[in-house]
């Protein structure tokens, strides 16, 4: 099953986490609802080898881990995924806000809330999004990222192995299937199709900081050798000409070129450029000026509308 719309896709950044807590399966629903193509996953590791759906490699930015586990830092104060069991982060609750957490949860919301705003493994999130798609309008797909493959192989624990082996088991197997496995580091992705011999699409990250020299066209068509988009950070596609005048950034061409699918990063009111009016504006633009492929977006709901409007 493929997603409903074809292009531009908006995939949903951690979910709707311009509305919600990012990753938690209420983030996720609501994304559904909003008509999101894509919902997507940042992936990590826990000391028993579960895959579990997080941004960061440590926990206290979204949850309440500190108070809960308040000895369990390493010695730069961070508190690790993958130093604890499964069995504990599912204990966690998550928020915005770790600080206003106990708050939240106590004065309004039932038990079944509490688990909506907890981190989930990558098997509980698919089935949760297996289920919003067989009762929900349309097929969503999934776009799981793996953080810091590198790092997690220093730990012991061979992240991306992990990851397939999730993905086979709830079907996500062929380059058909409604998924792309995202990652920064070059050599992962080239190790998916080598080493792991996968056959799901693949997307190479990159990040705001890459000098644009490197992006040569050469190295596009590297890219393409094993990758079937690029999600770069906007800032790096998106330019002015000498009159003012929004263009897509000679990178575009070159992944044009090489036939790769075009997935910049993110769409959010965080600090957008001067010159633009507001995230309405910015979308617009990346659908008329850069003709993305797809969209990462905060704000579901707004990239949608904003596609359907123009199409
Ligand atoms: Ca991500």
């Amino acid at each position: 099953m493929m997603p409903n719309r074809i292009s531009p896709s908006v995939i949903a950044h951690r979910g709707a986490s311009g509305y919600l807590p990012e990753h938690t399966l209420a983030a996720k629903a609501l994304a559904h609802a909003q008509g999101a193509d894509y919902l997507e996953q940042d992936v990590v590791a826990t000391r028993d080898g579960r895959v579990i759906v997080c941004h960061d490699l440590y926990l206290e930015r979204v949850t309440d881990v500190a108070a809960v586990f308040p000895a369990r830092n390493r010695d730069d104060g961070h508190y690790y995924a993958i130093d604890f069991d499964w069995d504990e982060i599912r204990e966690l609750v998550v928020s915005c806000d770790a600080a206003a957490v106990a708050a939240l949860v106590d004065a309004a919301a039932p038990a079944a809330s509490g688990e909506l705003l907890r981190i989930c493994t990558l098997d509980e999130e698919i089935e949760f999004i297996h289920g919003l798609n067989r009762a929900g309008s349309h097929v969503a797909g999934i776009y799981p990222e793996i953080k810091e493959p590198r790092w997690h192989a220093e730990q012991g624990c061979d992240l991306s192995r992990a990851l397939l082996g999730v993905l086979t088991d709830y079907g996500y197997r062929r380059a058909e299937d409604p998924i792309f496995v995202q990652c920064v580091d070059a050599d992962e992705l080239r190790r998916l199709k080598t080493e792991l011999r996968t056959d799901l699409r693949l997307t190479q990250l990159i990040g705001r900081g890459t000098d644009p020299a490197h992006l040569t066209r050469e190295a596009l068509v590297a890219v393409a050798d094993y990758a079937q988009a690029i999600g770069p950070n906007y800032r790096l596609v998106l330019t002015r000409d000498s009159d003012g005048r929004p263009i897509a950034s000679p990178l575009v061409h070159s992944v044009r070129d090489a036939g790769l699918e075009l997935h910049p990063y993110t769409f959010n009111y965080a600090q957008l450029p001067e010159d633009v009016a507001d995230l309405e504006e910015l979308l617009v633009l990346a659908y008329d000026v850069l003709q993305v492929d797809a969209v990462f977006c905060d704000f579901p709901d707004l990239a949608v509308g904003l596609r359907d409007v123009g199409a």
